[in-house]
């Protein structure tokens, strides 16, 4: 039997890790990415060095997979559409349009009966304080498309925050002024859909960020179990509506009463489900390659409890540390520079296995 090719658009951490779990399961992997020597291609078959929209690129990443995916939801959805016409793209490219814009996002979240914080779209210096009015003058200021990690945010706390300047200050680019959501904790779920509609969900993580970057992720959450069938449910919802395939990361508010607001979505594997490689049999990973392969999806039960830290920039130095504790896992990216606030790998502590 000829091994499959998987195509994975994006050269990150992600995609080194979807392509380990590709790898064991026979599949070959071939990513795009610009920048030659990335952290995917040192564990991939390989790499077609090349822009995320680059129609060449494209074109032999479609001749050479049998099927494509992606590790960041910044793929041009011009691209994966004209992509899609030649190989199978999943996740499918509808859910990369839903997730790119956080205005788009957060109206298709609410379409499928789900809360998110109150908003007002903002192309204007004028927009921004109508909006931040409504809000009784606090709110979170976000770029519509290409944040991460907190970056393109304003916070406004009380109304004594003036919002002079504060539409130029973001570049002057589509914004979304999100009502304050005084949450107690924040969860995320990452759940899985199989090509024939089955649904595996992980149980949610809490996290915990610094400096707008995840810094731990701890399984389980302190919420109650009808909180956390309230995240899977939503889940759920999201992947059927979408007509998903492939692992998603939905992030979520949790309120003092155990309510839930969903923040955003990933189409994608996730930080925050990092920890299923230790404390699952199926990793997020693998799942994901299940999933856009058509292979079964795997069990998402957890077998120990576990906290997932990020090793960011000179973290990378307390490796050695990590090494000589036990039921520590250690995963490394790959990365040779550690520059502030660059995720150079993860450590995850197995807890009491059950
Ligand atoms: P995001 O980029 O949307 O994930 O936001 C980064 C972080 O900012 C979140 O993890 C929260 O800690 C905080 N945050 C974002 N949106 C809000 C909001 N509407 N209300 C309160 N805090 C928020």
């Amino acid at each position: 039997m000829t091994a499959k090719t998987i195509g994975i658009i994006g050269g990150g951490q992600l995609g080194r890790m979807l392509a380990m779990a590709a790898a064991r399961l026979n599949f070959r992997t071939v990513i795009l990415e610009p920048q030659a020597d990335c952290p995917a291609a040192q564990v991939a078959n390989r790499q077609i060095v090349g822009a995320y929209d680059d129609p060449a690129a494209l074109a032999e990443l479609g001749r050479s997979a049998d099927i494509v995916t992606y590790e960041f939801e910044n793929v041009p959805v011009l691209a994966a559409e004209r992509l899609a016409e030649d190989v199978p793209v999943f996740p499918p490219p509808k859910a990369l349009a839903m997730a790119q814009d956080r205005l788009t996002e957060k109206r298709f979240i609410n379409g499928c009966g789900i809360p998110t914080a109150r908003f007002h779209a903002v192309g204007s210096q004028a927009d921004l304080e109508a909006a931040l009015a409504d809000f009784s003058g606090k709110g979170v200021l976000k770029t519509r498309r290409l944040g991460y990690d907190g970056k393109g945010q304003r916070v406004y706390r009380s109304s004594a925050d003036s919002p002079a300047g504060g539409y130029a200050a973001l570049g002057g680019v589509p914004l979304i002024l999100e009502s304050f959501v005084a949450f107690e904790r924040e969860i995320s779920v990452i759940a899985a859909r199989g090509a024939d509609g089955a649904v595996a969900c992980y149980d949610p993580a809490e996290n915990v960020h610094r400096d707008g970057i995840l810094h731990t992720s701890t399984v389980p959450a302190t919420i109650s179990d009808a909180t956390a069938a309230a995240a899977r449910d939503a889940a759920a919802k999201i992947l059927a509506a979408l007509d998903y395939v492939g692992v998603i990361g939905i992030e979520f508010f949790v309120l003092a009463d155990g309510g839930l607001i969903a923040n955003e979505m990933a189409p994608r594997v996730h930080n925050s489900g990092h920890w299923t490689e230790a404390a699952c049999v199926v990793s997020q990973f693998e799942q994901h390659i299940r999933a856009v392969a058509g292979l079964a999806l795997g069990n998402a039960a957890r077998h120990s409890d576990c906290v997932m830290q990020n090793l960011i920039g000179d973290d990378i130095l307390s490796v050695p540390d990590w090494l000589k504790r036990d039921g520590v896992l250690v995963h490394l990216y790959g990365k040779t520079e550690a520059r502030p606030g660059r995720k150079m790998g993860h450590v995850t502590e197995l807890k009491s296995r059950h």
